[in-house]
């Protein structure tokens, strides 16, 4: 059976690699042409790949839907339509003096590298699949895509779909469990997309080091939320709300746990509350609130805040109709908010991606910063305040993928800037100039001068004074 998936795969990598290389050189029209593909297939198809994710979650709000996986996939592919032509633009580059005076020439050219295979999840599965799909295009590749078994009708849509917007040698969708999934972590790729947990992450880079397939590792950790003592917390709580509340906290950049000021512990806490209260009146009924991807993700999120409870924590439900949770299938949880929690808690200890938010109290910012340079580099990282000398500490004295000052999540919804993670959170970024440059092959090329360089410079054997000489020059501080 293994071996059947590894030889199927690998015939479709072997087709995709004939067409890029019998087709070299393509136009940057070829590109444009099939980014303008992928952007038709989720305007054409935006409705049922919607209606694909909500079966699959079995909650999960249609403009949610529309705005993160969708639209949100557009814009990345117009981007990249707009500024193709200056990314793609060769580079003139400096050459030592007086090499340029002589005629030589240095250039940094953006090649395709070929097909490039990307690995999805199942939280945003079309924006995570098709998004680095615009970039892997614009760069001139091929692709194909293995994503999730946790959202089966969306692969299996995915799939249907681009099989109908472009031919197998172009793109191609392989659905399948971990089995396929390990398999085809295991081609010989010319790079690999894996966006997943950093677990799995591990075990596609090591698949990977076996052929050296150069990786992009978009993965998960625990991004902090510091809450300085100049904030304005109302507007803090409503915002950190939203962006824990979203898709039920399975986003990979959720707020994982908030540390704020110890005297300021319960006002934050409220401003949290009410955000919630305002924007989700009731949980249960409302599809605004995604459920749960499966019975697995939500035993896991329950066992954690049992955990919790059982080592001392205070468990806080934000449940603003009193609805009753006990007896339901939904697979949705209420916001559950836990104090004075410690390290030996699974809570602190693994990424939560779901609806719980650990607090943590400092007397000074110091603390904060301590803890998150003790623990993995995070994904995302969050300050609220208007004090500029604390958020350049916060900054400067601690590292993640990205930040976002004064809300969460923002950064990765910025078009111009890269998204990435950096050690446990992930390596490389695409989004930007940055991913356009990830899934291109950055080629030197060096003219010579029709002159004998190597002879004026005194490199020429047989070596001698003329060389010494050179060599000491250089030799000089
Ligand atoms: P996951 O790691 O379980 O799965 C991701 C993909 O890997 C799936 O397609 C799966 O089939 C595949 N896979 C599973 N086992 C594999 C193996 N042994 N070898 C190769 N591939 C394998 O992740 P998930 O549960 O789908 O997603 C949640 C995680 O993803 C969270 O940790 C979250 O933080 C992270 N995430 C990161 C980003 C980001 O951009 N950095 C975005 C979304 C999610």
């Amino acid at each position: 059976m293994a071996a059947d998936h590894a030889s199927e795969l690998q015939s479709i990598l072997d087709k995709q690699r004939k067409a890029f290389t019998a087709s070299r050189p393509e136009s940057l029209d070829v590109r444009r042409d099939r980014i303008k593909r992928a952007i038709a297939l989720l305007v054409d198809h935006g409705d049922a790949l919607c209606d694909a994710m909500s079966e699959d979650f079995g909650s999960r709000s249609r403009q949610q839907s529309m705005m993160t996986d969708i639209v949100g996939t557009i814009n990345l592919g117009k981007y990249c339509l707009k500024h193709l032509d200056g990314w793609a633009k060769p580079e003139k580059r400096k050459l030592q003096f007086p090499l340029s005076l002589l005629g030589a020439k240095a250039q940094l050219r953006f090649e395709p590298k070929g097909v490039i295979g990307i690995l999805s999840p199942w939280n945003f599965p079309v924006n995570l699949s098709i998004g680095p799909l615009m970039q892997v295009l614009a760069a001139g590749n091929r692709s194909m895509i293995k994503p999730s078994e946790f959202t089966e009708r969306t692969s299996d849509l995915t799939k249907e779909l681009v099989e109908k917007y472009f031919s197998e040698d172009e793109v191609a969708v392989c659905t399948g469990g971990p089995e396929v999934a390990h398999a085809f972590s295991s081609l010989p790729f010319d790079h690999l997309v894996f966006t997943g947990s950093t677990a799995t992450g591990r075990k596609v880079m090591e698949a990977a080091a076996r052929n050296l397939v150069p990786v992009t590792l978009e993965l998960g950790g625990k991004s902090p939320v510091v809450l300085g003592r100049s904030a304005n917390f109302e507007q803090a709580g409503e915002r950190i709300a939203m962006g824990k509340m979203m898709n039920a906290g399975q986003i990979c950049l959720a707020p994982d746990y908030m540390y704020v000021p110890e005297e300021r512990e319960e006002g934050a806490i409220a401003a949290v509350e009410l955000g919630v209260r305002n924007m989700y009146p009731t949980l249960l009924e409302n599809d605004d609130y995604a459920s749960v991807v499966t019975d697995r993700h939500f035993d896991r999120l329950q066992g954690l805040v049992a955990d919790a409870r059982d080592k001392g924590a205070e468990v806080i439900e934000i449940n603003p109709a009193d609805e009753d949770f006990s007896n339901t299938n939904a697979r949705k949880m209420p916001l559950t908010i836990l104090r004075n929690v410690t390290d030996d808690m699974q809570a602190m200890q693994e990424e939560i991606f779901g609806p719980v938010l650990p607090v943590k109290t400092y007397k000074s910012v110091g603390e904060a910063i301590d803890y998150v340079n003790a623990n993995d580099r995070p994904l995302g990282l969050y300050y609220f305040g208007d004090d500029a000398g604390e958020r350049e500490e916060v900054l400067t004295r601690t590292i993640s993928g990205g930040v976002t000052v004064n809300d969460v999540l923002f950064h990765v919804s910025m078009e111009d800037l890269p998204f990435g993670g950096v050690g446990p959170s992930g390596i490389g970024s695409y989004h930007g100039p940055e991913g356009f440059r990830e899934f291109s092959h950055a080629r030197s090329v060096y003219t010579q001068s029709k002159r004998d360089i190597a002879g004026i410079a005194g490199f020429k054997p047989p070596y001698g004074k003329k060389t010494d000489k050179a060599i000491a020059s250089q030799l000089k501080k």
